[in-house]
Parts: C-alpha cells; structure tokens; sequence
C-alpha cells in the first residue's frame, strides 16, 4: 500500500484513480449499461430524499467547543459506534471528525451498492503493482474500496452480518489482546444486537433490542434457494453461520432495516442527532494527532478544513478509527511508525514502531464467472422500484445472491477445529443481464 506523505497528497493520490475508475468498471462489468442507466436514473430521484427512514435528519456540524473530552478520528463503522457509546455519559463532551460527508440516500437501497464504489464517496485506493496478484488489473494494482462518508464502509459493503469463528477470536485473545476472547466479545455483540429473526437463529447466540438491526432481506431471488439446495446436495447444512457451528451455507442476515441499509452512522449515531454533548464534524480532514514528546500523551488533533488548518483539544483520549489503511497513516504522520520511514519523509519521531504500515492482509480471491439463463427472476425495471419505494420488498430490497455465502474447508484445514478456510461469495443479482457470477476467496 502507498502512503502519501501528507494528508494532501493523499487526497490527490486516492481521488485520482489513473485511466480506469475502477468502481464504475467493476459495477458496469457486473451489470452492463443498462443496469447502470436504470440504476442511475433512480439515484436521481433519491437524491432529492433524505433519508429513506428519516426525511429531514440530518447529521448537522454544530459550534466547536475549545475542548473535548474525547476525539474520534474516523466516523466509519468503528468510529461511530465509539462515538455513540462514549457519549451516552452525558457528562462527556465527545467530537467525532469524518472526512468525507454524510450518506447519499442511494447507498441505502441494498441493490444499488455496486454504484457507489468508485465514486466520489470511496477513497479509491490502489495497491502498489503487485508481481503475482491483481493481474488482470491495470498496472496490476488492485482496487481497494474504503467508504469516505459517515459510516464509513459500512455504507458501501455487502452488509452481511458474519461476525468470524469463535477460533479467531480465541486465537487474537492468546496472542495477548485481552478481552478479545470469543466469550468475551459475545457480550458486546449481544448488547448491540436487535435480530428481527430471532427464532431463526442459534439460541444463545443472539439477542433482541439493540441499535443494529439484523435480519435476512425481505425478498431471495430464485437462486439464493438453489444454490442453498445445491450446497445440501453436497452435505453441507443451510446454517446460523454466527451460531454453534461455522461450516456450512446460508442466506446470510444483514444490516438492513425494512429493506435499506443500516449503516452504523445511520444505527448508533442518527438516533442520537439531538445529544448536546456529541458533535459531528463533516468534510473534515484529520493531518496528525498532537503528542507530547515527553509524556507521549495524545492531547488534541490538527485537521485540515476549507483550506485552512486547524487544531483542538482532548482532555482524555484521542481515538483513531480511520480504518485499515488510514489509521496507521494517521500514525505515521503523527510521528508513530518505523524511524527509517519517519526520516525518510522528514516527520519528527515520537515512537519507533516498526510495525506501523506493515502487515496488511485481504482475502486472496479469485474468481469463476459463469453464465446462467434465470427465467425465473423478476425483471429489475419501473415495477420493482416502485414496489421497493412503496413497499420496501422485492429485488431492490436485496443484493441479489450477493446474500448468499458458505463457509468450508480446504484440504489444509483442519476438521477437528470447526474453524472453515475458505468462504465462497456468490456475486452477481442483475436479472436485466445474463452474466451471473461466483467467485470463492481463500481467507487469509
Ligand atoms: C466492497 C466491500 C464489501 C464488504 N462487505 C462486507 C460484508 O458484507 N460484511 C462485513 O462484515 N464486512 C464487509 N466488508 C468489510 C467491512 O465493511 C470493513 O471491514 C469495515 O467497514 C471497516 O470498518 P472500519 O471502522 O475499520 O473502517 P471504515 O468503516 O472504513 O471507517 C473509517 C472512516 O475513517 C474516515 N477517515 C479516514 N481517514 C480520516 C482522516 N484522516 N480524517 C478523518 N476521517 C478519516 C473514513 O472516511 C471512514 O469514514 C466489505 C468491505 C468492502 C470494501
């Protein structure tokens, strides 16, 4: 990955993908033009809405105070469920600060997430060229989409509620994380958890009455049945991939809320819009979190603002939840990386930690397209918006078979573990097309 030396030329690098802009690429090899014509015709009309649920909210930026006790650096999926907990103590003043703005009504409607990667709410990244990877890419640098809106990528991902094996979070915890044992998370996930399905679901393993609302979309095309019926065949049980057992297929829950996308702004943060001890800054670039050298306190921000600079003051923590790639560039520009590199781009050390930047792992996928004649989908046409728009149900209110996932082992794992290496997406919802496509990832 490419870190830029300043927040700036971040910008510049991430806005500016070279020849190919790949969100558009990727959705219109996916779709073809007309899905892309329909689809952008409908963002259109919603444009001129809100918010599908709450049509005059707004997320507005209110008068800064000079200090807080908390900042969260990142609105995203992390930063405003932070924002939101620490600021249930009324007695705490909490800032958060998001770069991008808040979310465009389309990204709400769950068959239109393929329009919003590549644009201007995606920070667009590229890997650096990669010499046995992304090959068919441009310059073999892979595309790597990150939400630069409120609610982060949880405004632009598939919205699938898969919360990983009870194994990896046991292995996090031995490796010395604590807390992060899978019996101590459970209770988090519970406490944040509102399932509208709860008789579906492993018992004991999920809870009703929280802020983020999980259920399976309203409407499964023909083919998420098949491909369920097909896994059956070959002995794997339709499942609660949350639940006891984690190997197996399913129609997975999501967070969507009566058919549209719950991000976590939308979940954690636009309930609480009225809290006066919670402020939300928009469009608002953080450059560097201020550290005393002595100390190595963090003790407030400088960001970057309608041009200018700006700082201002934590009196308790500064949290940075800038994401997997921004997090540790915040860092780094703070003085906080590997000595060499600081040298390198001439930013005054405060910590030599040589892990900073380092490490970065994605799934590797690749995937198998194949082409299927589905008489039985609906057509995506007038008929279904205005059933999604008045009902919220039918093919928009889903990502087609997007929605379904299998967890299975390779060779190489082991079967004792119950702990699967291998997740299987089934891409491809565009009914007005042929092209349906299955892709299988090796986790890494
Ligand atoms: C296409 C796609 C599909 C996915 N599908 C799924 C799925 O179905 N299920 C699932 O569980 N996961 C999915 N994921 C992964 C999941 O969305 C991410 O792991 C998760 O959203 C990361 O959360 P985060 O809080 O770490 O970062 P983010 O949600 O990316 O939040 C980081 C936030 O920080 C802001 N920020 C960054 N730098 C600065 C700065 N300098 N100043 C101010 N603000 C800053 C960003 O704009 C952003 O809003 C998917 C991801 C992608 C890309």
């Amino acid at each position: 990955m490419n870190y830029p030396k300043s927040v700036e030329s971040g910008a510049q690098m991430s806005c500016n993908c070279p020849v190919t802009q790949p969100g558009p690429t990727l959705a219109s090899t996916c779709g073809g033009a007309p899905f892309m014509l329909f689809m952008g015709l409908l963002e259109v009309f919603l444009r001129s809405q809100c918010d599908l649920e709450d049509p005059c909210g707004r997320l507005e930026q209110s008068p800064l105070f000079p200090e807080y006790d908390f900042i969260i650096v990142g609105g995203g999926s992390a930063g405003a469920v932070v924002a939101s907990r620490l600021s249930e103590i009324p007695e705490w003043r909490v800032l958060l600060v998001e770069a991008g703005l808040d979310e465009p009504t389309g990204t709400q409607v769950p068959s239109m997430f393929l329009n919003f990667l590549g644009s201007d709410i995606d920070w667009g990244y590229q890997t650096e060229a990669e010499s046995e990877a992304c090959l068919n890419e441009n310059e073999q640098r892979c595309y790597w989409p990150r939400g630069k809106v409120l609610g982060g990528t949880s405004v632009l991902n598939g919205m699938m509620y898969i919360r990983g094996s009870r194994k990896d979070y046991d292995d996090w915890s031995k490796l010395g994380n604590e807390g992060w044992s899978y019996n101590e998370a459970l209770p988090y996930f519970l406490k944040s958890e509102d399932n509208k399905q709860i008789d579906k679901v492993d018992r004991g393993y999920h809870s009703v009455g929280g802020l983020l609302t999980v259920s399976q979309f309203p409407y499964h095309p023909p083919l998420s049945r098949a491909i369920i019926k097909g896994g059956e065949e070959l002995g794997f049980k339709s499942r609660d991939l949350n639940g006891e057992k984690h190997i197996g297929f399913s129609i997975a829950q999501t967070t969507n809320r009566n058919g549209s996308r719950l991000s976590t702004a939308r979940a954690f943060l636009r309930p609480f819009k009225h809290r006066r001890n919670l402020q939300i800054l928009l469009n608002t670039t953080v450059s560097r979190i201020l550290i005393n050298p002595s100390t190595k306190e963090a003790y407030g921000i400088e960001y970057l603002k309608n041009g200018g600079k700006e700082v201002i003051y934590a009196t308790k923590e500064v949290i940075v939840s800038g994401g997997a790639v921004n997090s540790p560039q915040i860092l780094i520009l703070s003085g906080i990386g590997p000595a060499d590199h600081l040298k390198e781009i001439n930013v005054p050390l405060v910590q030599n930690l040589p892990g900073v930047g380092q490490n970065l792992h994605n799934h590797v996928a690749f995937f198998v397209n194949f082409n299927i004649n589905d008489t039985n989908s609906a057509p995506l046409n007038w008929a279904t918006a205005m059933e999604y728009l008045l009902f919220r149900d039918g093919l928009m209110s889903g990502t087609g078979i997007s929605e379904v996932t299998a967890m299975i082992n390779s060779k190489y794992a082991n079967p004792s573990d119950d702990h699967p290496d291998l997740q299987f997406f089934f891409g491809g919802f565009l009914p007005t097309t042929t092209q349906i496509s299955n892709s299988s990832s090796a986790d890494s």
